[in-house]
């Protein structure tokens, strides 16, 4: 099956790294979608090339997955829901194939991830009506639409949906795990790490490393199942995209 993962910016996808290794491990294929360029995201260094660095980033972490990475070129920190967004996530979704697709909670600490989580869910819905047109000659085109490939055929069925822990503090209670053996932990902690930029943002901003701040959280949830560390996840549950049980690996 083929796993897209949707975020907002580049290192959002840390959340479920274990989670795409176990899957890449059972022969699934996986993609990332970002929305933002990531542009803000060297707040200490301001006349950097965030972008490169972000973009650089982000490649290195698709190309351990043998992942294809689509930029959809949006301000970071200035996400809003509109007509050319939804018309982007749905070639972003077509175009690489979703079966099934991962992304933010529906309330977190971020605008974009939330504008994103919501533009996510409703771009899907119509990701299997010929009726919903992508070519670029059509209405609401924007700058990054020359960027994907905005051809893709309408996909077979919606794709199903699940959204990833954003740590305490946003009415997120987990229903569905996934535990990761101590290799997939620090493989995951290796990749978080590749997004080096990020790391010195954290260090600066709560003088602790963002991929040890990941570890605790998975410790933490696996401590409630008694089990190792694991990530935590919820279905989106609309209509037509009700997930299957065999979307996310079973215990190890
Ligand atoms: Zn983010």
């Amino acid at each position: 099956m083929k796993y897209v993962c949707v975020f907002a910016h580049q290192d959002d996808e840390m959340r479920c790294l274990g989670t795409l290794l176990r899957l890449r491990e059972a022969g699934h294929e996986i993609a990332f979608v970002t929305v933002t360029k990531g542009d803000k995201g060297l707040p200490y260094v301001l006349e950097a090339d965030a972008v490169g660095v972000r973009d650089e980033e982000m490649r290195s972490v698709a190309a351990a997955f043998d992942a294809e990475y689509v930029c959809l070129g949006r301000e970071d920190g200035y996400t809003y829901d509109d007509p050319g967004l939804r018309r982007d996530l749905l070639a972003a979704i077509r175009s690489t194939r979703a079966d099934v697709l991962i992304t933010h909670w529906t309330t977190d600490y971020n605008a974009d991830h939330v504008v994103t989580a919501k533009a996510v869910t409703d771009a899907a819905l119509f990701a299997n009506l010929a009726s919903f047109p992508t070519d670029p000659t059509t209405a609401f085109a924007t700058a990054a639409s020359a960027e994907i490939a905005m051809d893709a055929a309408p996909l077979g069925a919606v794709p199903r949906i699940w959204y990833v822990d954003p740590g305490a503090g946003y009415g997120f209670e987990a229903t569905h795990f996934v535990e990761l053996s101590p290799g997939h932990a620090s493989r995951k902690a290796e990749l978080i790490r590749y997004h080096r930029s990020q790391m010195d943002v954290i260090r600066q901003l709560s003088g602790t490393d963002y991929a040890d701040q990941l570890a605790d959280l998975d410790r933490l949830t696996g401590n409630r199942l008694m089990a190792g560390p694991t990530e935590a996840f919820r279905p989106c549950l609309a209509e037509r995209r009700i997930p299957w049980p065999s979307d996310l690996p079973g215990r190890l």
